[in-house]
């Protein structure tokens, strides 16, 4: 009798791990206590108080970093305008755009270091702070050193001149990388800076005024002082402030836009934002669950322009719903410093509470909650990749941002109803389609009202682009030759 013949099935998800790969961090140096960056010397603050960064992955203190009380704001404020009005503002453009350029370069030989830093303060994957935040922070210096001896070219007919002080405000989820975008064309336009970095993520931009000072950049061009949000209100409040550039929270840009009503104070708000994902019958499935996984789970789903409300046509809901948990399942989450890692730890325990309260919410609700089922450490903040289906329109997880990797999926039928669905939000960052039609994707980018639209593709970010929101996402845009404009007077 022949012998029966069994064909094993291929199981790409179980039965064995990947050995550990973490990146040395025997080369970073961080000191117990980190002064104010002010007029081109660290100093100790006035308030004579500082506060403890720690790592989120292991809870593990990493320094002490200075706050910044008013006074502090105010001598910082004032080191921006001396040397704005006694230098930044004369020096010929080309002479800033070289130091733009010589800081993008330093950044560069700096890499490996400001990636580790990254991560260590603020639990992001070492893949992603080595491969997207450093780079694309160097990026951007590099773009707008070059745009420093052309803002007449970029601004055809006007002669471009600059607005004076710079307040700048940023959040935790992309540290380096959000003091790139606001600092760079900041200088590149003449203005100088006073900037503050977030109050669990400090180390890189205090890292970035170590640069800063090896650059050579004059003393008071860029002034970083760190501190929590009443730091980053006295910056808001100070009658020295000609800009204020702030990204955070709706609720923070809200308040902030209330103290500048009545002032003459140039501002931009680049907000929170809910970001529908849409995939349609006909999209390549397989990589269109990539772009989901890569659109909700990227930095923890700490990022305002995350694909955090995915919209999938009916007739393929339990296709990609199935892929999408057997995806899920073979992320791995823990140390953020092993380069196998794609989900770091959640930035702060504040965080991770956040996000706890809205998986409550979920389910009170009536959502059904999926999480993969992989093993957190003990220690840290940490939160499974997570699901919800069976969710509608008006529930909160899909109403209101969550920050966290927590997706909220729902289905449609056809194209004018994933577009109500979609736009009916407070928010209007980005979005995404997913579609083998170019016809449908015009008919979407041209009908959602998002700041960004992604096409069969997710979170791509590049210097030369502009990016900004709608509604309670925001106004202005950052990056590009648009996100010049907030920086420049025109002179007739
Ligand atoms: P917050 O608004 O809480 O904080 C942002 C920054 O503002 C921090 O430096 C914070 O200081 C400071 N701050 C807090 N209160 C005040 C105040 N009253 N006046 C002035 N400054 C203040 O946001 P998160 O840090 O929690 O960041 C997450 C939010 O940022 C999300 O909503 C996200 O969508 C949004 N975001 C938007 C982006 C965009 O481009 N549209 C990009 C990235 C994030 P401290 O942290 O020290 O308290």
């Amino acid at each position: 009798m022949a012998k029966k013949k069994t064909i094993a099935g291929l199981k790409f998800n179980g039965g064995w791990d990947y050995a550990a790969a973490p990146e040395s961090k025997d080369h970073i140096r961080l000191q117990k206590q980190y002064d104010l960056f002010i007029d081109g010397k660290f100093v100790a603050p006035k308030s004579g108080k500082y506060f403890d960064t720690i790592n989120p992955a292991t809870e593990v203190k990493l320094a002490a970093v200075a706050e910044a009380g008013t006074e502090d704001v105010d001598i910082a404020v004032k080191a921006a305008r001396k040397s704005y009005e006694q230098v930044w503002s004369k020096l010929p453009a080309r002479e800033r755009g070289k130091y733009i350029f010589r800081i993008a370069r330093i950044m560069q030989e700096r890499a490996r270091e400001l990636a580790v830093i990254e991560s260590m303060d603020g639990g992001k994957p070492i893949r992603e702070s080595r491969d997207i935040d450093v780079p694309l922070a160097a990026a951007h210096f590099f773009y707008y050193a070059g745009w420093a001896d052309k803002l007449d070219y970029a601004m055809p007919g006007a002669r471009a001149g600059s607005l004076g002080v710079a307040g700048q405000i940023i959040p935790w989820n992309f540290p380096l990388l959000m003091a790139a975008w606001k600092i760079a064309p900041a200088l590149a336009a003449g203005n100088t800076v006073v900037i503050k970095p977030a109050e669990t993520t400090p180390l890189t931009a205090l890292k970035l005024a170590e640069i800063i000072q090896e650059a050579d950049l004059p003393p008071g061009v860029v002034n970083i002082i760190t501190g929590a949000g009443a730091t980053g209100a006295a910056i808001v409040n100070h009658p020295g402030v000609d800009k204020v550039a702030f990204t955070g929270s709706t609720d923070v840009g809200k308040i902030i836009q209330r103290a500048l009503a009545g002032t003459d104070k140039k501002y931009t708000l680049e907000l929170g934002g809910k970001a529908a994902n849409i995939i349609f019958e006909d999209a390549a499935i397989d990589q269109a669950v990539e772009g989901i996984i890569n659109g909700i789970f990227f930095n923890q789903g700490h990022v305002c322009c995350a694909g955090s409300r995915l919209f999938v046509q009916e007739s393929v809901a339990d296709k990609v719903i199935r892929k999408l948990k057997d995806r899920m399942e073979t992320l791995v989450v823990g140390d953020p410093l092993d380069k196998n890692t794609d989900i770091g730890a959640i930035n702060s325990k504040p965080q991770l509470e956040k996000i706890r309260q809205f998986l409550k919410i979920g389910v009170n609700e009536g959502g059904t909650l999926y999480q993969s089922s992989c093993a957190v450490p003990s220690k840290g903040y940490w939160c499974r990749p997570t699901l919800f289906t069976d969710v509608s329109q008006s529930s909160r997880v899909v109403q209101e941002e969550i920050f966290g990797p927590v997706l909220a999926v729902q289905t449609f039928r056809t194209i004018e109803e994933v577009i109500e669905k979609a736009n009916n939000i407070p928010y209007g960052l980005s979005g995404g389609v997913w579609t083998d039609k170019g016809s449908r994707i015009f008919k979407i980018t041209g009908q959602l009202r998002a700041g960004v639209v992604w096409a069969n593709t997710y979170n791509k970010f590049d210097p030369t682009s502009p990016f900004g929101g709608y509604k309670e996402s925001g106004m202005g845009r950052e990056g590009g030759l648009h996100g010049l404009h907030p920086y420049v007077k025109i002179n007739a």
